[in-house]
Protein backbone atom coordinates (compact mmCIF):
# COMPACT_ATOMS: atom_id res chain seq x y z
CA UNK A 1 0.00 0.00 0.00
CA UNK A 2 1.34 3.11 -1.31
CA UNK A 3 1.89 5.59 1.93
CA UNK A 4 -0.69 7.94 1.81
CA UNK A 5 -3.38 5.98 0.65
CA UNK A 6 -6.74 6.46 2.91
CA UNK A 7 -7.11 3.37 5.39
CA UNK A 8 -10.25 1.72 3.37
CA UNK A 9 -7.39 1.22 0.79
CA UNK A 10 -5.86 -2.25 2.09
CA UNK A 11 -9.41 -3.75 2.95
CA UNK A 12 -10.93 -2.45 -0.91
CA UNK A 13 -8.12 -4.26 -2.44
CA UNK A 14 -8.46 -7.49 -0.56
CA UNK A 15 -12.15 -7.24 -1.50
CA UNK A 16 -11.44 -6.27 -5.02
CA UNK A 17 -8.86 -9.32 -5.15
CA UNK A 18 -11.70 -11.71 -4.00
CA UNK A 19 -14.38 -10.21 -5.97
CA UNK A 20 -11.89 -11.05 -9.18
CA UNK A 21 -11.17 -14.00 -8.30
CA UNK A 22 -15.24 -15.41 -7.69
CA UNK A 23 -15.92 -13.58 -11.05
CA UNK A 24 -13.27 -15.15 -12.68
CA UNK A 25 -14.47 -18.41 -11.63
CA UNK A 26 -17.97 -17.73 -13.10
CA UNK A 27 -16.92 -15.95 -15.97
CA UNK A 28 -13.44 -16.32 -17.29
CA UNK A 29 -13.15 -14.01 -19.84
CA UNK A 30 -14.66 -11.46 -17.78
CA UNK A 31 -11.54 -8.80 -17.23
CA UNK A 32 -12.11 -7.71 -13.88
CA UNK A 33 -14.77 -5.87 -11.25
CA UNK A 34 -17.79 -8.38 -9.90
CA UNK A 35 -19.86 -11.26 -10.95
CA UNK A 36 -21.28 -11.49 -14.11
CA UNK A 37 -25.07 -9.00 -13.89
CA UNK A 38 -23.18 -7.09 -11.38
CA UNK A 39 -23.99 -3.23 -12.12
CA UNK A 40 -21.22 -1.15 -13.14
CA UNK A 41 -20.28 1.19 -9.89
CA UNK A 42 -20.28 4.25 -11.93
CA UNK A 43 -23.61 3.98 -13.60
CA UNK A 44 -25.29 2.68 -10.66
CA UNK A 45 -24.15 6.03 -8.62
CA UNK A 46 -25.53 8.30 -11.46
CA UNK A 47 -28.38 6.60 -11.32
CA UNK A 48 -28.54 7.24 -7.20
CA UNK A 49 -27.97 10.74 -7.71
CA UNK A 50 -30.72 11.20 -10.20
CA UNK A 51 -33.44 9.53 -6.98
CA UNK A 52 -34.50 12.35 -5.08
CA UNK A 53 -34.99 9.85 -2.02
CA UNK A 54 -31.69 8.16 -2.36
CA UNK A 55 -29.45 11.25 -2.73
CA UNK A 56 -31.06 13.12 0.43
CA UNK A 57 -29.01 10.65 2.42
CA UNK A 58 -26.60 12.06 4.74
CA UNK A 59 -24.50 10.85 7.56
CA UNK A 60 -25.75 12.47 10.41
CA UNK A 61 -22.84 14.07 13.16
CA UNK A 62 -23.00 11.12 15.51
CA UNK A 63 -22.95 8.63 12.58
CA UNK A 64 -19.56 10.63 11.17
CA UNK A 65 -18.34 10.86 14.60
CA UNK A 66 -18.31 6.99 14.64
CA UNK A 67 -16.87 7.01 11.30
CA UNK A 68 -13.73 9.32 12.21
CA UNK A 69 -13.54 7.37 15.31
CA UNK A 70 -13.43 4.20 14.37
CA UNK A 71 -12.15 3.82 11.08
CA UNK A 72 -13.68 3.16 7.33
CA UNK A 73 -11.95 -0.93 7.73
CA UNK A 74 -14.24 -1.14 11.10
CA UNK A 75 -17.10 0.41 9.93
CA UNK A 76 -17.16 -1.89 6.77
CA UNK A 77 -16.20 -5.06 8.74
CA UNK A 78 -19.13 -4.28 10.71
CA UNK A 79 -21.55 -3.95 7.04
CA UNK A 80 -19.99 -7.04 6.05
CA UNK A 81 -21.62 -8.26 9.45
CA UNK A 82 -24.79 -6.53 8.57
CA UNK A 83 -25.27 -7.82 5.10
CA UNK A 84 -24.62 -11.47 5.99
CA UNK A 85 -26.95 -11.13 8.79
CA UNK A 86 -29.67 -9.06 7.34
CA UNK A 87 -29.82 -8.98 3.29
CA UNK A 88 -28.00 -12.11 2.41
CA UNK A 89 -30.27 -14.95 3.48
CA UNK A 90 -33.36 -15.83 0.93
CA UNK A 91 -35.70 -14.85 2.84
CA UNK A 92 -34.31 -12.33 6.12
CA UNK A 93 -36.20 -11.43 9.01
CA UNK A 94 -38.19 -8.61 8.14
CA UNK A 95 -37.57 -7.70 5.02
CA UNK A 96 -38.05 -4.15 4.01
CA UNK A 97 -37.59 -3.45 7.75
CA UNK A 98 -34.62 -4.71 8.86
CA UNK A 99 -32.62 -1.63 8.56
CA UNK A 100 -32.73 1.35 10.82
CA UNK A 101 -32.61 4.64 9.07
CA UNK A 102 -29.75 6.06 11.50
CA UNK A 103 -27.26 5.49 14.40
CA UNK A 104 -24.58 3.58 12.22
CA UNK A 105 -23.06 4.82 8.90
CA UNK A 106 -23.79 1.29 6.86
CA UNK A 107 -27.39 1.54 7.43
CA UNK A 108 -27.45 5.25 6.19
CA UNK A 109 -25.06 3.95 3.12
CA UNK A 110 -27.42 0.71 2.75
CA UNK A 111 -30.37 3.71 2.42
CA UNK A 112 -28.21 5.62 0.38
CA UNK A 113 -27.29 3.24 -1.94
CA UNK A 114 -30.34 0.86 -2.47
CA UNK A 115 -28.67 -1.84 -0.28
CA UNK A 116 -31.05 -1.88 2.34
CA UNK A 117 -33.74 -4.80 1.66
CA UNK A 118 -34.01 -7.41 -1.11
CA UNK A 119 -36.79 -5.42 -2.90
CA UNK A 120 -34.49 -2.42 -3.03
CA UNK A 121 -31.65 -4.70 -3.97
CA UNK A 122 -33.64 -6.21 -7.01
CA UNK A 123 -34.86 -2.43 -8.25
CA UNK A 124 -31.59 -1.01 -7.79
CA UNK A 125 -28.84 -4.12 -8.45
CA UNK A 126 -30.38 -6.81 -10.06
CA UNK A 127 -29.98 -9.28 -7.59
CA UNK A 128 -32.91 -11.15 -7.85
CA UNK A 129 -35.18 -11.85 -4.13
CA UNK A 130 -35.98 -14.91 -2.88
CA UNK A 131 -32.61 -17.10 -3.13
CA UNK A 132 -29.27 -16.25 -0.81
CA UNK A 133 -26.43 -13.49 -1.97
CA UNK A 134 -23.36 -15.32 -3.13
CA UNK A 135 -20.08 -14.07 -1.66
CA UNK A 136 -18.97 -12.43 -4.64
CA UNK A 137 -22.84 -10.75 -4.51
CA UNK A 138 -22.03 -9.76 -0.55
CA UNK A 139 -18.83 -8.53 -1.46
CA UNK A 140 -20.04 -6.22 -4.52
CA UNK A 141 -22.92 -4.89 -1.86
CA UNK A 142 -19.61 -3.94 0.19
CA UNK A 143 -17.56 -2.42 -2.27
CA UNK A 144 -20.89 -0.25 -3.15
CA UNK A 145 -21.24 1.04 0.63
CA UNK A 146 -17.47 1.81 1.03
CA UNK A 147 -17.63 3.71 -1.62
CA UNK A 148 -20.54 5.91 -0.80
CA UNK A 149 -19.08 5.74 2.53
CA UNK A 150 -15.96 7.12 1.07
CA UNK A 151 -17.49 9.95 -0.81
CA UNK A 152 -18.79 11.60 2.08
CA UNK A 153 -17.25 14.56 2.87
CA UNK A 154 -17.20 13.71 6.40
CA UNK A 155 -15.37 10.97 5.74
CA UNK A 156 -12.67 12.66 3.51
CA UNK A 157 -11.65 15.56 6.01
CA UNK A 158 -12.02 13.67 9.41
CA UNK A 159 -9.01 12.85 11.18
CA UNK A 160 -8.32 8.73 11.68
CA UNK A 161 -8.27 9.10 15.57
CA UNK A 162 -6.89 6.09 17.79
CA UNK A 163 -9.87 3.97 19.10
CA UNK A 164 -11.63 5.57 22.13
CA UNK A 165 -14.19 2.82 22.70
CA UNK A 166 -13.60 -0.86 22.40
CA UNK A 167 -16.57 -3.42 22.07
ZN1 LIG B 1 -34.95 -1.03 0.85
Amino acid sequence: MPLGSPPGAAFESVMVLSITRLAADVEPRRPSGYPAGMRDLDDLFAGLAQSRFRRRFALGRREADYLAQRGLDAVLAHGAEFVADRLAPARPANDGRQTPWRNHPIFVAQHATGTCCRTCLARWHRIPAERALSAGEQAYVLAVIARWLRNQPEAATAPRQPDLFRD
